[in-house]
């Protein structure tokens, strides 16, 4: 059988560690890339192959694509699931912090993408799973910069989707809800720099509650749940063209998906001071 070749993104964390350990697990040869390469010695134990990456760096990811290329001469799957939360209300983070949320959650998916797509163009064959999130459909206050970021992967996904479908490459789009990874601490960490000490501060100290308690609560869910909804899809001949999954992530899209906007932006409020453990009575903006 020839051999199947998978890329894995971010995998020196959380979901991009579990993916390319489920990936492994079911005979795939993974390159996996971060930039924290000891933090990826685990997964070097159990014969994935790591490698230095930086997803906002051209030469880094040409090398990283460059090495698997000349030791297999070809690839199967490409995961993009590299990201961050960047958080902060909008006044209040840097244009130049904004760009860079933009450089690592879409544009190096971009242009990894590009890099990988000749080679699953010669083969007539391959998958670009995308992390997005369910904050690709969905917005909180003071994730102005992460939501427009997941957004920009659901457009730039579905529009791939169907330029790609001529030459048998299937793309695919996972919307994780929430997920215990080193994630919602980077990204509280993240607002409680831009905003703990702003006009926005009350809206910020509820955020970071509700980020602290999101990664703590029983509703969230394992990285291995992305996993194996990234596994299945790969070894689907028709895979969906996206996968909500984890962390509550199907009643989140079904509630705003009745709800009108406003509706969704007050009961978003009103969800974020119970899980913060703050009173119910009243949103930071006199709302309810
Ligand atoms: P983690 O913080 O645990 O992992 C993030 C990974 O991204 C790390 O391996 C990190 O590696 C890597 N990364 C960050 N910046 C770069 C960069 N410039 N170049 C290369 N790698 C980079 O979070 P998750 O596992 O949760 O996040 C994975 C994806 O899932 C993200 O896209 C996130 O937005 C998405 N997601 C997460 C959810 C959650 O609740 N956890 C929910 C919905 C979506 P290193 O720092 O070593 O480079």
């Amino acid at each position: 059988m020839t051999e199947r070749v998978a890329l894995v993104t971010g995998a020196s964390s959380g979901i991009g560690d579990a993916t390319a350990r489920r990936l492994a697990q079911l005979g795939y040869t993974v390159y996996a890339g971060a930039r924290r390469v000891e933090r990826m010695e685990a997964l070097k134990q159990v014969g994935i192959r790591t490698s230095s990456l930086d997803v906002t760096n051209e030469a880094s990811m040409v090398a990283f694509v460059n090495e698997v290329i000349s030791a297999t001469g070809r690839i199967d799957v490409l995961v993009n699931n590299a990201g961050y939360g960047s958080y902060g209300a909008l006044e209040d983070v840097p244009i130049e912090e904004a760009r860079r949320q933009f450089d690592v959650n879409i544009f190096g998916l971009a242009r990894l993408t590009q890099l990988v797509l000749p080679h699953m163009r010669a083969q007539h064959d391959g998958y670009i799973v995308n992390i997005s999130s369910v904050g690709g459909k969905i917005w909180e206050p003071l994730g102005c910069w992460y939501h427009a970021s997941k957004f920009a992967v659901e457009g730039l996904s579905d529009s791939l989707r169907a330029e790609l479908s001529h030459f048998g490459i299937k793309v695919v789009i996972i919307e994780p809800g929430a997920i215990r990874t080193e994630w919602a601490a980077i990204a509280g960490d993240n607002l409680n720099a831009r905003s703990a000490a702003t006009p926005y501060e009350e809206q910020a100290k509820i955020l970071s509650g509700v980020l602290r308690a999101a990664d703590k609560s029983r509703a969230a869910s394992p990285p291995t749940v992305v996993a194996d909804a990234i596994a299945k899809a790969v070894q689907s001949r028709r895979p969906r063209s996206r996968y909500a999954v984890g962390g509550g992530a199907r009643s989140i899209l079904l509630a705003q998906r009745l709800l009108t906007d406003r509706g969704f932006d007050r009961l978003g409020w009103l969800a974020y001071r119970l899980l913060a453990g703050h009173g119910p009575s009243k949103g930071p903006e006199g709302g309810a």
